[in-house]
C-alpha cells in the first residue's frame, strides 16, 4: 500500500483525497486543515484522519473539540507521498516542510515548473517522474491541451497549435471573486501563460494561447485552431482523439449546447460533485479546412487534474507502467476505455 497524505483540502485536495481512498493499492493517513469548518466536519464524518497546517491552527481544532493526529509534519513522517493542494505558490513554501522530511511530493499547476522540474501529464509524459521525489501535475487548463494536442500530434500531425480560452472566472464556492458582468482580457498580451505551460510537458510543440475570463464557474472552453503537418480528414482528426484516453467527445445534437450539459451529464451520471475527468472535445465542431483542424474543447477546472495526480502518486513510488496506472486510476474513476 502506498501511503498518501494531502497537504490542503480545497477544491483539489478534497477531490483527490476521496480518489485516494477509492484505490486498492493507496492508503489516505490524512488530510491537513487550516480551520475547523463544515468541512473539517465532513472528512472526519468519513473517517478521514485530520492534521493541522501548523501548531497555531491546532490550537483552533482543540478549542473547537477536534482530536486531530498532529501537525502536518507529523503527517509527512507516516507517508510515502504527500499531494500538496495548497494555494497557488504555498506549495513552494511547503516545500521545505517535504524536503526535510524527505517525503515524495507533488505539486498542483498554481506553481512554477521549476517548483519540481518535472511538470506531468499520464499520458504524455509519465515515465519522466517515475521514481522521482517531486513532480508537478500541471493545471486545469493545461492538462486538457496536453492530452488534446498530444492525441492530435500522435494521430495526424500537428505542425502549429492556437488555442483561445475562455475561463470559468471563479471555482463556484469563490464569492470573492470577479467579473459579475465583464470579460476580462487574462492577460492583455500574448502569450497566456498557458502555451509555454504546455511546452514543459509536450518539449517542442508549437503552440501559442490567449485567453479571457468569462462570468460563470463551471468548465473553461477552449477554441482550437491546429495546423497540421500534412493532409487529413476531419474521420482521421476525431479518430486520434477516439483512440485517446481520457478524452470524451460530444454532440450538439445529442443535446451538449453548452459547457452546462457536460456537467449535467456528470452529476446523470452520479459522479462525485458532478466532476467531468475528461477532456470534452465537440465532436461535431471537429473540422478541417484547407490544412487546418478546429474544434472546441471543455475543461471542468475541479476535477481533471484528479486522475493526474493520482497517477503522479503511483509514478513517483515506482512501480508501476503508464499503462497499469492509468487503468487503475480510470476503473477506479468510472473513466470508460474505449
Ligand atoms: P483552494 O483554495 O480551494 O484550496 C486550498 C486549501 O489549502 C484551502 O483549504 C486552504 O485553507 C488550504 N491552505 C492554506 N494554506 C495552507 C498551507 N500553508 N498548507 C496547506 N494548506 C493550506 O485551492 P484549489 O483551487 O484547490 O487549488 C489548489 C492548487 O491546485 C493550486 O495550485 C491551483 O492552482 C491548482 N488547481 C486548481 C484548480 C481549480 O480550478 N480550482 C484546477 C487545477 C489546479
Amino acid at each position: 500500500m502506498i501511503k498518501v497524505g494531502v497537504n490542503g483540502y480545497g477544491t483539489i485536495g478534497r477531490r483527490v483525497a476521496d480518489a485516494v481512498r477509492l484505490q486498492k493499492d493507496m492508503e489516505l493517513v490524512g488530510v491537513t486543515k487550516t480551520k475547523p469548518d463544515y468541512r473539517s466536519r465532513l472528512a472526519v464524518g468519513k473517517g478521514i484522519p485530520l492534521y493541522a497546517v501548523d501548531m497555531k491552527s491546532m490550537e483552533g481544532f482543540k478549542a473547537a473539540g477536534y482530536a486531530v493526529k498532529g501537525t502536518v509534519n507529523d503527517l509527512l513522517q507516516r507517508v510515502d507521498v504527500v499531494v500538496d493542494a495548497a494555494p497557488d505558490d504555498i506549495g513552494a513554501e511547503n516545500k521545505k516542510l517535504y524536503s526535510q522530511a524527505g517525503v515524495k511530493a507533488i505539486f498542483q499547476g498554481g506553481e512554477e515548473h521549476e517548483v519540481a522540474g518535472i511538470s506531468f501529464c499520464a499520458q504524455c509524459n509519465f515515465e519522466k517522474a517515475v521514481g522521482k521525489q517531486f513532480v508537478r501535475v500541471v493545471s486545469c487548463n493545461t492538462t486538457g491541451l496536453c492530452r488534446t494536442l498530444h492525441a492530435i500530434d500522435e494521430g495526424v500531425g500537428i505542425a502549429k497549435a492556437r488555442a483561445v480560452l475562455a475561463r470559468r472566472a471563479a471555482d463556484p464556492d469563490e464569492v470573492g471573486k470577479g467579473p459579475i458582468d465583464a470579460v476580462v482580457l487574462d492577460p492583455t498580451t500574448l502569450p497566456s501563460h498557458h502555451g509555454p505551460d504546455v511546452q514543459t510537458v509536450l518539449e517542442g510543440m508549437n503552440v501559442v494561447t490567449m485567453a479571457f475570463k468569462v462570468p460563470t464557474t463551471h468548465m473553461h472552453l477552449h477554441s482550437l485552431l491546429l495546423t497540421l503537418k500534412k493532409p487529413a480528414t476531419k474521420e482521421q482528426v476525431v479518430q486520434s482523439l477516439e483512440k485517446a484516453p481520457r478524452i470524451q467527445l460530444v454532440d450538439g445534437k445529442s443535446g451538449f449546447k453548452s459547457t452546462a450539459q457536460v456537467i449535467d451529464l456528470a452529476r446523470e451520471m452520479g459522479r462525485p460533485r458532478g466532476d467531468t475527468y475528461e477532456a470534452t472535445v465537440w465532436r461535431d465542431s471537429v473540422t478541417v479546412l484547407d490544412g487546418e483542424a478546429y474544434m472546441f474543447l471543455g475543461v471542468h477546472q475541479e476535477a481533471i487534474v484528479v486522475p493526474e495526480d493520482i497517477d503522479a502518486i503511483r509514478a513517483l513510488y515506482g512501480g508501476y507502467s503508464r499503462e497499469q496506472s492509468m487503468m487503475l486510476t480510470d476503473e477506479s474513476l468510472g473513466i470508460v476505455h474505449r
